[in-house]
């Protein structure tokens, strides 16, 4: 953790320079000229949380909701595998009434003949429903502390259960024993100080590395980006300081997975894509339906709780987004700068049958 600090601490240009040049050679050595593709499904985006910076808030009361069917999830799914993709990650709101732990199950169920790598970015549970989803095909958790600031944290969740810092922080944990075998963590950067954020982040990759030796860690450092509410970032997080952050984390933990989702504008994507990146989204929507069109006809508006049907139907009415997306370049030309970068887009790592082999 101090040479993590030291790391994080003012640097010159040059300096800067120096530890992009080792993250990049870190990196080829651990994962060679590989780039692992992956694609978010979002399946729902009710929730019972009021986050202040996100756009599916509960009490976002005007926004469009929607949760998709299990046929639509399909329809969703064989859409991005038409794409390429063979890793979808699957999020939802929190919402135990629209968003159970049975309509999760059926939807890894649903893909996992055609989808070999499944992941879910939804709310907490508790371990012995993590290995009901292992059981049922999935084998990635994705969960974001938001951040290690508690007193940030507490202004910022003001409802509902992802109020408990305590219960969040500890969902990792309950995925391992839960039998999750890749886990991601990260922090959303603009709500606190990006180094203190930073630090806090590794400190908890070090004690996961060593409580959670079988498992396979990413982590991810989001940026806050436009969503329904308007709410602004809090503290300067700039392209520098991620760059400083990606080496960082590159040089004290060689082996761990760092992902970049599309939030980041093509650019900004292009130039960090040798340097650290091992995971990458692409063409990315953040709605429920996103990719097809599915769910447009059951739109509605939540309020407290309750659905509340439309009085008249727009045509071209659709489900909000979680966040605004900054690169929105198809998968196709996704792959296609990466290969002029000289690193190979992999869309599969993984097939159950290595472990029924084994
Ligand atoms: S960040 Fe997650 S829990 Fe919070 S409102 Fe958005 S979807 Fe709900």
């Amino acid at each position: 953790m101090e040479r993590f600090a030291s790391l994080l601490e003012v640097k010159t240009p040059a300096q800067l320079e120096a530890m992009a040049r080792e993250a990049r050679t870190l990196t080829r050595r651990n994962f060679g000229r590989t780039m692992r593709m992956f694609a978010p499904l979002y399946v729902s985006n009710e929730c019972v949380n009021n986050c202040s910076y996100c756009g599916f808030s509960r009490d976002n009361t005007s926004i469009m909701r929607v949760t998709l069917t299990i046929d639509q999830v399909v329809k969703e799914a064989r859409h991005l595998v038409d794409q390429g993709f063979r890793n979808i990650l699957l999020v939802a709101g929190e919402h135990p009434k629209f968003v159970s732990n049975g309509y999760l199950e059926e939807c890894i169920r649903a893909i996992r003949d055609f989808v070999p790598t499944i992941g879910i970015e939804v709310g907490p549970m508790e371990a012995p429903e993590y290995e009901r989803m292992v059981q049922a095909g999935c084998e990635g958790l994705v969960v974001y502390q938001e951040t290690y600031d508690r007193e940030i944290y507490k202004d910022m969740h003001t409802a509902g259960p992802k109020k408990d810092f305590d219960w969040r922080i500890a969902c990792p944990e309950r995925g391992y024993e839960g039998g999750f075998r890749r886990i991601g963590i990260g922090a959303l950067f603009g709500l606190s100080d990006w180094r203190l954020e930073a630090l806090r982040l590794a400190a908890h990759l070090e004690h996961l590395n060593k409580h959670c030796w079988k498992a396979w860690f990413t982590v991810a450092f989001p940026r806050l980006r436009p969503a329904a509410g308007g709410f602004q970032p809090m503290t300067d997080f700039p392209d520098w300081a991620l760059v400083q952050t990606i080496c960082a984390f590159r040089l004290v933990f060689p082996e761990v997975g760092i992902v970049l989702s599309t939030r980041e504008p093509a650019p900004l994507r292009d130039a960090l894509a040798p340097l650290g990146i091992t995971s990458m989204s692409a063409g990315s929507h953040t709605e429920p339906g996103g990719y097809t069109g599915a769910g447009s006809d059951d739109l509605h508006q939540t309020v407290k709780g309750r659905r509340v049907d439309l009085t008249e139907r727009d045509d071209k009415a659709k489900a909000e987004g979680q966040f605004g997306i900054a690169d929105e370049r198809s998968p196709a030309e996704v792959a296609a700068m990466l290969s002029k970068q000289g690193l190979d887009a992999v869309w599969k790592d993984w097939d159950a049958s290595i472990l029924s082999a084994a």
